[in-house]
């Protein structure tokens, strides 16, 4: 039934798509990688205008308008790009991040790039843009384990030396509950509550382990506290049948409803349909942590590169038609270090990415990768500080930020040195000689004010190369 119901979407998707080209764009990226400011930036840009020279549609100025229109799914929430562009555009604060899935639509009036087609009236492009939690994707593997693998995993990670801190209270619970004893549901929420405080840990602040499933105890959307979510994993022996009644049992059945009622409909509503993905990563935040945080980054990202290249016998696998052609890996936030960092953040990124793709086995999409800001809080300038110049970047940091024993108001300007990325990208994986912790100066500063365009008409949002994304992404169509 799951097959036959996404052809047939697909099918529709596409002989709707003949009459009114529309592509639909996933946006995704673990929590606080930057999708809700990069959709929020990308629908702004392209509403009123922005300076965008290498987007060639729009630089060329064969971009006719672009509108907002109602969405096709009547049953996602709308992604709410009024509230988000007023905070960052009248209060200069960043808007509320991503918790669940949103999507956005907005058509794009071109004229032909070639000059017979311009002949005939111009073309139409309609964006769906699909916001959606990175950790949603990590589920994907859950779907060919049972509950006995998914509990042989999930407690062999929360064993590691390294996660100790973090899941020590959630195996000391586990260690009172009994298999086989009766469920009862005190006991069964009280561990699952435990597990998902364990799950949660391991992305706390300072301390970026990389995510684990499943996704919707770190993410859950609508669902918090439903009994789908009501589970956890057991020391379960492999090919033993416990009696019905028991923890085990229970558990189990919870386990599979989780796959049936949650990740299931979520690859074939939404994933299963995306043609293109931008796929956002904190990379800077991993580097800050040190070399084992930029691993499990590493570990995160074949992962989910490997959802989207799923092999033929697995689940989604199946009938997963070859839809997605192209995926963007961007490195955000970018604008927290000098221009002279760039080319390394990039080069970072590709070397993460590379290896990703290398291990996930994956081909066939179209992938690129780039080092970018959706939104540039800062500027560039140099500063000399005992005969020596610095380059450093200048924005204001916002209220309550500090920088040693200096503390902002949010209304001041300051110049930061935010420190140097390694030439080698191979330093950062390298334990002994890896960056040190936090050397990379990070400050959050307050989204920028407009800025006029170099014909100075039109005011618009300040970025690094948020053109070269949406050239990527959306150019070939706009042709
Ligand atoms: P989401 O969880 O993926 O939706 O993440 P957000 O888009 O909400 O971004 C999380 C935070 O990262 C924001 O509140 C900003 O502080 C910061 N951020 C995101 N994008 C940018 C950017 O382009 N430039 C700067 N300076 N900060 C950004």
């Amino acid at each position: 039934a799951d097959e036959a119901r996404l052809v047939f979407d697909n099918f529709t998707d596409r002989t709707a798509s003949i009459f009114h080209p529309t592509l639909r764009l996933g946006v995704t990226g673990l929590s606080r990688a930057g999708k809700t400011v990069f959709i929020t930036a990308l629908v702004h840009n392209l509403l009123s205008g922005g300076r965008l020279p290498l987007f060639k549609a729009q630089a060329n100025g064969r971009i006719l308008g672009a509108d907002l229109e109602e969405q096709p799914d009547d049953a996602v929430p709308r992604f709410q790009y009024e509230d988000h562009i007023r905070r960052i555009v009248e209060e200069r604060v960043w808007p509320e991040s991503t918790r669940a899935i949103s999507e956005l639509r907005l058509t794009v009036a071109f004229e032909s790039a070639s000059s017979w087609r311009r002949m005939l009236p111009g073309g139409r492009l309609t964006i769906d843009i699909v916001d959606y939690p990175g950790e949603w994707l990590l589920d994907l593997p859950l779907l060919d384990k049972d509950f006995t693998a998914f509990s042989a995993e999930a407690l062999e990670r929360a064993q590691l030396p390294s996660r100790q801190k973090e899941a020590g209270p959630f195996l000391q619970k586990l260690a009172s509950v009994d298999p086989e004893a009766a469920a009862d549901e005190v006991t069964a929420r009280d561990l699952s509550a435990a597990f998902a405080d364990y799950l949660k840990a391991c992305r706390a602040d300072g301390s970026a382990l990389s995510t684990l499933p499943p996704g919707r105890f770190l993410m859950p959307g609508d669902l918090d506290g439903s009994p789908a979510l009501t589970f956890a994993p057991l020391p379960v022996e492999p090919g033993r049948t416990y009696p019905k009644g028991s923890m085990a049992a229970h558990l189990a059945r919870r386990y599979e409803a989780y796959k049936t009622v949650v990740v299931k409909p979520f690859f074939r509503n939404h994933f299963a349909r995306l043609d293109r993905q931008i796929l956002l990563v904190d990379v800077l935040q991993a580097i800050n942590a040190g070399p084992e945080a930029v691993a499990d980054l590493e570990t995160a990202l074949t992962d989910i590169l490997g959802c989207f290249r799923p092999g033929r016998s697995t689940w989604l696998g199946g009938f997963l038609t070859r839809r997605i052609d192209r995926i963007l890996v961007a490195a955000t936030k970018a604008d927290h270090l000098h221009r002279e960092s760039h080319r390394r953040l990039e080069a970072i990124v590709r070397q993460i990415v590379d290896d990703a793709v290398a291990r996930a086995k994956f081909s066939g999409a179209k992938t690129d990768m780039l080092a970018m800001a959706a939104v540039r809080a800062t500027r560039e300038a140099t500063i000399t500080d005992a005969g020596e110049a610095l380059p450093v970047i200048v924005g204001t940091p916002a209220k309550g930020e500090t920088i040693g024993k200096r503390s902002f108001d949010g209304q001041t300007e300051t110049a930061v040195f935010p420190g140097d990325l390694p030439d080698d990208p191979r330093r950062l994986f390298d334990p002994q000689n890896g960056i040190e912790p936090g050397s990379l100066r990070f400050v959050r500063f307050r989204p920028p004010k407009l800025q006029p365009s170099t014909e100075g008409l039109i005011l618009s949002l300040p970025h690094i190369r948020l053109d070269r994304a949406l050239e990527f992404l959306l150019g070939d169509r706009l042709q």
